[in-house]
């Protein structure tokens, strides 16, 4: 996992020349789309940061004590903070654990180092919490925020971290970095171009899993259009998959089909039979019906999509009901 990616490169050499200037910010803001690694990136740094062969310009060893602990998740001055799987929120507890965390003394007489993962997901409290510590940052310390929502960040806290600013790539190399990952290499390009040049993301869009997502889906969708499934009981089974994820793989769906609708060619990958199911789907509506189940699913996906708590079962309710009643062919051929 800790080799420079090839979409990083000119970041890497940035962050290199700060380290051999001696001058590494004590908060640093990285930001890019989803999927373009900025997580991967912050390991990096960190581990980098912590490896005890001074070499500034390479990849860490991975091999001295402090590569063995980072890759094990257990090094003593590291520490990531995270979304927790309940919520959508980084709480302000986090942030203090994270601050006591890091004003302690290095264990390995180096940095302490902290990720802050998604950062704009840390909530009102937690971001003026983090600011404080911004403000006089502890010495010997260095706090890694990532996120690809910038803009849902105080001000306050975006002016106190140095940025690195990561750009879709669509080169040669990023290229032949994915078609290793992906199933069908003759499909990475377009991959690309429909990630927004985030090559994790496109390297996702191609797996099996993700593709026996996407027949899921429609395969759903096709019951409810032949009344076989009880809407409360889909809704509660999108929920448990999460609704802001359903509402966004509908949307991309939904836009394949009003693709179809107007005969030019889907986006997206499907597996077996399921292109001719989203055809068949596409044929029994008419583009405004079609457009309107779309403008329906962008709001509601906005809406999930929020900060604010909304009930997202009802959302996913919402949209199935009106699906159900626009797409029912009950007695058509
Ligand atoms: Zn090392």
């Amino acid at each position: 996992m800790l080799n420079i990616l090839p979409w990083h490169r000119s970041q890497w050499n940035q962050f290199c020349k700060s380290v051999t200037h001696g001058r590494l910010p004590h908060a640093l803001m990285l930001t890019g789309p989803e999927g373009i690694g900025l997580k991967e990136f912050a390991y990096l740094v960190a581990s980098r940061l912590l490896c005890l062969e001074d070499e500034a310009t390479l990849a860490p060893c991975r091999k001295c004590r402090s590569c063995v602990l980072f890759e094990a998740g257990n090094h003593p001055d590291y520490m990531l903070v995270d979304v927790e799987e309940d919520g959508k929120q980084i709480r302000v507890e986090q942030i203090r654990k994270m601050i006591d965390f890091i004003n302690l003394k290095s264990q390995f007489d180096r940095l302490k180092i902290v990720i802050i993962d998604s950062a704009h997901s840390m909530n009102k409290n937690a971001a003026n919490s983090l600011l404080k510590t911004l403000e006089e940052p502890p010495a010997d310390s260095l706090i890694l925020l990532t996120t690809h929502r910038p803009n849902l960040l105080p001000v306050t806290i975006r002016s106190r971290c140095q940025k690195m600013i990561f750009q879709p790539d669509y080169s040669t190399d990023t290229l032949e970095w994915l078609k290793r990952k992906i199933m069908e290499p003759a499909s990475a390009e377009t991959l690309l171009r429909f990630a927004g040049g985030a090559p994790f993301a496109a390297a996702n869009y191609s797996d099996e899993q993700h593709l026996e997502f996407i027949s899921g889906l429609i395969n759903d969708l096709y019951s409810v259009s032949r009344n076989q499934i009880n809407p409360v009981a889909l809704s509660q089974k999108w929920n448990k998959a999460g609704a802001e994820y359903i509402l966004y793989w509908l949307l991309r769906l939904f836009t394949d089909i009003l693709r179809l609708k107007i005969k030019t060619s889907p986006i997206l990958f499907y597996q077996g039979d399921s292109l001719k199911i989203l055809q068949g789907l596409t044929n029994q509506l008419d583009l405004v019906q079609l457009m309107q189940s779309y403008d329906l699913l962008l709001k509601n996906y906005g809406l999930a999509s929020s900060q604010i708590s909304f009930n997202t079962q009802g959302l996913l309710e919402d949209f199935i009901i009106y699906w159900q009643e626009t797409s029912n062919c009950e007695g058509k051929p």
